[in-house]
């Protein structure tokens, strides 16, 4: 006991230490840049990232001590803070931006961005969810071969929703009623918002890892299409922008649909909006996002 006792300062301290630890290990660090490490990005070690506060409260049995100790331990980095809440500020940011030409209808302006997770600053990090951001760092691999659809490549999402995505997919595979043929996620374009000089000026929620295109070749963006809810009859009436024609009498497996199998899923699995049931004047069927834009 007297052992123990003497032990236990070193404990504490050492709890401490992990405290720091767990938050660099649980970082999604590697870069997913290539497709042999997505799976050790995936799942549950993109969840860890996320619940890192958890494993921080299961130490803090011996709160008063654990906190002194850890303040000569490790006292805070002078450095900015990361936005995000999640990487360690020093942690280096890459990302390849363009913005949409209103006029060539396609990317331009393509650069590629890099600065520290410190400095990230207004549209950089999603104005809905801070936990995600444009940097590459913050985003995984989701495989849609892991989740019951084979034949689907890689996309990449906001490492805090990937198991959740993952789910959604296994959930569209059972339902047997829905046939996923294409799929895009993350995406960090401006291809958004007001138009100046000719460019979108901001960041789609595909920037952020936080949104998905489902099926685009059949359930397409359409604008001049203030109708509510979407049906066939008023889609016709609207104009066909970006992706295939929506119809889902003639294409019923691969529609996007208020009330079907993607749409349930997404919605309530996922937690996320239906392009097609937002305000103003687009109708994006394929998309699913945390406000629907
Ligand atoms: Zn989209």
């Amino acid at each position: 006991m007297a052992r123990l006792r003497a032990l236990l300062p070193l404990l504490l301290l050492t709890a401490c230490v992990a405290r720091t630890v767990v938050t660099v290990v649980a970082e999604p660090a590697a870069v997913p840049q290539a497709a042999a490490i997505v799976p050790a990005l995936e799942g549950s070690a993109a969840e860890g990232s996320a619940s890192a506060a958890p494993a921080e409260g299961s130490a803090s049995a011996p709160a008063l001590e654990g906190s002194a100790a850890a303040e000569s331990v490790a006292p805070e980095p002078a450095a900015a803070e990361d936005p995000t809440g999640r990487h360690p500020p020093s942690q280096a940011c890459h990302y390849t931006t363009y913005q949409w030409s209103m006029k060539r209808k396609t990317g331009v302006n393509r650069r590629t961005i890099s600065k520290t997770f410190g400095e990230l600053t207004g549209d950089e990090i999603d104005p809905n969810d801070a936990r995600c951001s444009v940097c590459e760092e913050n985003q995984v691999w989701l495989r849609p071969a892991d989740h019951g659809w084979p034949n689907i490549k890689p996309v990449r999402v906001c490492d805090a929703y990937a198991s959740k995505l993952g789910k959604a997919l296994e959930e569209m595979a059972a339902g047997g009623a829905f046939t996923l043929i294409d799929l895009e996620g993350y995406r960090p374009g401006r291809t958004r918002g007001a138009v100046v000089d000719g460019m979108r000026t901001q960041m789609s929620n595909h920037g952020y890892g936080t949104a998905v295109d489902i099926n685009a070749r059949h359930n397409g963006l359409y604008a001049g299409c203030n109708i509510s809810p979407v049906t066939l009859e008023g889609i016709r009436r609207c104009r066909l922008a970006v992706g295939g024609a929506w119809d889902p009498v003639a294409r019923p497996l691969t529609s996007v649909v208020r009330g079907g199998i993607p749409y349930r899923v997404m919605t309530q699995s996922v937690g996320w909006r239906w392009g097609g049931e937002i305000g103003g004047g687009t109708r994006d069927l394929m998309h699913f996002s945390l406000t629907g834009f």
